[in-house]
């Protein structure tokens, strides 16, 4: 395939799958070489570490330690992401095309302290500029940062999506690739769905609501980034590279937003756990109190929901957090319950599992609330918690039932919809 030669720089990230073996990592050299050829001299490569790498270091600390600081978490887990930039580059070599392989502290990719959960603050593109002038490809590590005193962060699980369109916004770059193992963003995982279909275009707002309610094709943070400074994201498969089965993500103009169908996508996302404190007085400042011990931890709240009954003097509250955050935030919450004294607990249900309907045609709809719970709840899903806002409609239910429940929103939403 000939590739457009852009005369500002590109960024292209590669995500696990695609540097998964070392005749992938060969292949993407290859292709890489062929495009530098063709005259497209700015190219910053972004990698991911080799498939199941981070997993097995994920899993490594916890088995070490469980209640490990996230220090230890960041420096263990970041090491994926460095031998897979030195494989690039040495491919590249192979290639005959000179290459640079840059860890985040080598470029200055800086973040802030949060660590596991970091965010970029700046990066210094020196390197780049310098690499390019010597004919030289960089290849930078996504996934990882430093802070200003060189302690090594992460940006959270599917990370160097983010790493990519950061960079590109950096650079100025005219577009940021996301090279991964399907051809695109579609209307609901392709692997959940199987008769999903690509979407050619899709807007800033619906892609970042999707990518947060669970498809994980891109990190939230990365979308959050392209519609911030208007930095168009492809994403495409490194495998089938094809100019016209790819997903552009952009500004869509007024009118595309107006003519966008009630629901776009379905999303699924496993990695539900629910924690409820029970027994609380109902008194005032205790909402408050629990959701600031957790907060003091960066962990991020979903769906709340707050009961009290009637000529009771207690309520209880129950809340979904991501299942990466479990250990830690029941652990501070038992301590917290232990030091309020009295009867307050902390339970934690796992086993469940979020799906959502997300549409910006929503709107200007009512009545999808009520048919997204009747075509579930006729199918035989229970619905155990509910939030919507303006452009989604999300429903935890038991993890069993999440492909299912998926399946059945997309036909009734999206294969019905268009007959
Ligand atoms: P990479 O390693 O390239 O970053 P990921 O595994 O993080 O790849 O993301 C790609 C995966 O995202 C796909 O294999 C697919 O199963 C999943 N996915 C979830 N939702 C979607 C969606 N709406 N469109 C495309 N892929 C999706
Ligand atoms: N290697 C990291 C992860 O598995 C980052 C990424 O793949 O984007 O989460
Ligand atoms: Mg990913």
């Amino acid at each position: 395939m000939q590739d457009l030669v852009l005369d500002r720089p590109i960024v292209q990230k590669y995500g696990g799958t695609s540097v998964g073996t070392l005749e992938r990592i060969q292949n993407v050299a290859k292709r890489v070489a062929e495009q530098y050829r063709q005259g497209q001299r700015q190219i910053a490569l972004v990698v991911s570490a080799m498939s199941g790498e981070t997993n097995r270091l994920v899993e490594l600390v916890s088995g070490i330690n469980p209640h490990s600081s996230l220090r230890n978490y960041d420096m263990a887990v970041s090491a994926g992401e460095q031998v897979a930039v030195a494989l690039m580059a040495a491919a590249l070599e192979k290639e005959g095309l000179p290459s640079l392989g840059l860890l985040a502290y080598q470029l200055g990719i800086f973040t802030d302290s949060l660590h596991s959960k970091a965010r970029i603050r700046e990066i210094d593109c020196q390197r780049l500029y310098q690499c390019w002038a010597d004919g030289i490809v960089p290849v930078v590590a996504g996934f990882q940062g430093v802070t200003e005193n060189l302690e090594i962060t992460t940006l959270g699980r599917g990370g160097s999506d983010t790493s990519a369109v950061a960079l590109a916004v950096a650079l100025n770059a005219a577009v940021c690739e996301i090279n991964t193992d399907v051809d695109g963003f579609y209307t609901a995982d392709p692997r959940v769905v199987p008769d999903a279909r690509l979407v050619e275009e899709m807007d800033f707002e619906v892609a970042l609501e999707m990518a947060s309610l669970g498809s994980k094709v891109l990190h939230t943070r990365c979308v959050e980034l392209g519609a911030k400074f208007h930095m168009p994201i492809i994403v495409r498969n490194t495998f089938t590279p094809n100019d016209h089965q790819r997903t552009i993500i952009m500004n869509l103009s007024t009118q595309r937003k107006l003519e966008a169908p009630v629901v776009s996508g379905v999303t699924l996302d496993r990695n539900v756990v629910r924690l409820s404190v029970t027994q609380l007085p109902a008194r005032g400042g205790m909402i408050a109190a629990v959701f600031d011990t957790i907060a003091a931890s960066g962990v991020n709240v979903d769906i709340i929901v707050h009961n009290k009954q009637e000529n009771s003097d207690s309520m209880r509250i129950g809340f979904t957090i991501g299942s990466a955050d479990l250990v830690r935030t029941r652990a501070l919450l038992e301590s917290w319950c232990r030091d309020q004294g009295g009867n307050i607990s902390c339970e934690a249900a796992e086993g469940l599992a979020k799906v959502s309907v997300v549409g910006l045609g929503m709107q200007s709809h009512p009545g999808v609330a009520s048919r997204v719970f009747s075509v579930l709840e006729n199918e035989g899903v229970a619905i155990h918690m509910i939030s919507t806002s303006e452009i989604k409609i999300s429903c935890v239910v038991a993890e069993r039932d999440g492909d299912k429940a998926a399946r059945i929103l997309h036909r009734a939403f999206i294969e019905e919809e268009v007959r």
